[in-house]
């Protein structure tokens, strides 16, 4: 289950809540007022900044033979 974290637009209170499905139906309240005007926020991850592009290519072709 993924954990988003989402935005209360009555108070203003961030909570995280726990999302069975994406495109689910879910009413999200919020804790603090019981505002379904929440809005979702994005998770932030390490953004790693690099320069330069590796690319890694393998090429590889087998047939796989049903074994029995
Ligand atoms: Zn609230």
């Amino acid at each position: 289950m993924p954990l988003y974290e989402y935005v209360c637009a009555h108070c203003g209170a961030a909570f995280e809540q726990w999302v069975r499905s994406a495109s689910s139906k879910e009413v999200i309240a919020c804790p603090q007022c019981q505002s379904v005007e929440v809005s979702k926020q994005f998770s932030t991850f390490g953004v790693k900044g690099g320069a330069g592009a590796s690319s890694s290519v393998a090429t590889s072709d087998n047939c796989s033979t049903g074994g029995g």
